[in-house]
C-alpha cells in the first residue's frame, strides 16, 4: 500500500489520486486536500497535526 507523497498517512487505492508526470515520478495524493496544498508548495506544518487532536480530542469527548 503506497503512502500519501503530502500528508505521508495509507493511501487506500481506489479512494486517493495517483498522479504521473511527463518524467514518470508517481505522487500518490489520499486527497484532494493533499494535492492542492502540494501543488502550492506548502509543507506539512503544525496545523496539521494540531488539528488531528483537536479531532481526537473532540471524539474522546462525545465518547464520555
Ligand atoms: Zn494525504
Amino acid at each position: 500500500m503506497p503512502k500519501c507523497s503530502y500528508c505521508g498517512e495509507d493511501y487506500e487505492f481506489p479512494r486517493g489520486l495517483t498522479l504521473v508526470n511527463a518524467l514518470g515520478h508517481i505522487r500518490y495524493y489520499c486527497s484532494s486536500k493533499c494535492r492542492k496544498y502540494a501543488l502550492m508548495n506548502r509543507t506539512k506544518g503544525k496545523w496539521a497535526q494540531t488539528e488531528k487532536k483537536e479531532e481526537e480530542k473532540a471524539e474522546e469527548k462525545a465518547e464520555k
